[in-house]
């Protein structure tokens, strides 16, 4: 006879950036001891925690379309709702069927706590109180047994106020993490496995504790001796410091990648965007960093249909994006938020040309990784491989290059010298190198 477990199940959903997943883990890990039980999102669940983003309108829909998904298809499940849109849009998140818990930024860790009450709650609870300023730990470790890489959080919130974000609302002003916390957590995942970590935060540049920045930060973190690999996600043009590319350019664990946001390759819209760089400066960073490092990977973001965005504005952008040593980018389309400064500026731009821009956009960027990758076919790289997929294994380079393989081995969580045969689709076909 199969035994029931009183045990409550509990499932989880994540809308929007790196930094969002990595507390999801945290947040599922809080839960893996005590009443509950994680399951997977497909699974019956009796709690259902959907991690919110509110960063375009598309996220705030993409909240309100998977809540109804879920009382489709899980009906009996009771839904929390946290994170960024959870923050600004109670009210309205508040008003969704199923919808029991609202809980904001500051609050989000203590959820296993305020899920102890689930048969007591038969009305919406909003806990989403003002997210304080100060140096923040982190309890519980983000060990993510699904992924070779884990994320780890080390900062949070922006003083920056850019006219076309509403993050410092969402996420409070900047602060960072203690930095015995951040070593702690580190120890605990590469004990689990992890090979490489990947630094988040909304603006990571800027991290201050204990008289450490973000480089003293990576300096301890290569003294792990499990870990292979610490990678830095997207950060900010104005904060990197130049030691950083250097340290990328000697033998270090540092991977050989930056995400660096662009947003506009012209110099008016930047300043419509309250952005804290010249084209010249950006540009002449570029230049730095891939002379220091010529193999470096180098991504970026661009927001399209900024108002007031012309068709000379754009064609500079994309001239921009052209000729910089950018190896991707992500494009996104303008969206007007109700906190963000630019929501009272003149000159929107219609859909359809947003629409378009964005395809060129997009078809660039394309081209440009194919372009990185053809300089890197015929050279042996070190790939992190992760999982198997219909006969191939796939992993990663530290410069971000997608690997196949064929082997007969395991080469899960293992790190390998692969030789680059050729290009197929959007990824690199390698032989083992012994
Ligand atoms: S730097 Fe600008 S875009 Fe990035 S989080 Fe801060 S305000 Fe938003």
């Amino acid at each position: 006879m199969i035994k029931q477990s009183s045990k409550k199940r509990i499932s989880f959903y994540t809308f929007g950036c790196r930094l969002n997943q990595a507390e999801t883990a945290v947040i599922k890990n809080s839960f893996q001891a005590g009443n509950y039980q994680v399951v997977d999102f497909a699974e019956p669940a009796d709690v259902v925690v959907v991690n919110t983003c509110t960063v375009t309108e598309n996220g705030d829909a993409d909240t309100r379309k998977l809540v109804s998904k879920i009382n489709r298809l899980n009906p009996r499940a009771r839904i929390a709702l946290i994170g960024c849109q959870a923050q600004i849009q109670k009210e309205k998140l508040a008003k969704l069927a199923n919808v029991y818990w609202i809980v904001g930024n500051a609050k989000k860790f203590d959820l296993a706590e305020i899920l102890q009450e689930l048969d007591s709650v038969s009305t919406p609870q909003v806990i989403a109180p003002a997210i304080p300023r100060e140096a923040f730990t982190i309890p519980v470790a983000g060990i993510d047994t699904d992924h070779t890489r884990a994320n780890i959080k080390i900062q949070d919130g922006c003083d920056f106020f850019c006219s076309f974000c509403e993050i410092p609302y969402a996420r409070g002003r900047a602060r960072s993490r203690e930095f015995q916390n951040i070593l702690e957590e580190a120890r605990l995942l590469a004990a689990a496995g992890h090979r490489e970590i990947v630094l988040t935060g909304i603006n990571l540049g800027t991290y201050a504790n204990a008289e450490k920045n973000i480089l003293q930060v990576i300096e301890e973190l290569e003294k792990i001796e499990q870990l292979d690999r610490i990678r830095i996600s997207s950060i900010e043009p104005t904060t990197i410091p130049r030691e950083l590319i250097q340290r990328m350019a000697g033998p270090s664990k540092l991977c050989r990648y930056l995400h660096i946001p662009l947003q506009s390759g012209e110099d008016q819209i930047l300043k419509r965007m309250a952005r804290k760089y010249t084209v010249k400066e950006f540009t002449d960073f570029m230049e730095y960093a891939k002379q220091t490092v010529p193999e470096i990977c180098i991504g970026t973001d661009v927001i399209v249909g900024f108002p007031g965005e012309t068709d000379e504005h754009f064609a500079a952008t994309c001239e921009l994006l052209r000729i910089l040593p950018l190896d991707y980018f992500h494009v996104f389309s303008y969206s007007k938020r109700s906190l963000a400064q630019s929501r009272s500026l003149t000159g929107t731009v219609p859909q359809k040309i947003i629409e378009r821009r964005s395809q060129i956009l997009r078809e660039l960027s394309q081209r440009k990784r194919r372009v990185f990758y053809e300089t890197q076919l015929g050279t042996t790289q070190n790939v992190l491989f992760e999982n198997q997929k219909n006969s191939y294994w796939f992993g990663l380079t530290d410069h971000y290059i997608r690997v196949k393989v064929r082997s007969p081995e395991n080469l899960t969580n293992q790190l390998r010298t692969t030789r680059f045969e050729r290009i197929d689709g959007q990824t690199v076909l390698g032989t083992l190198n012994g």
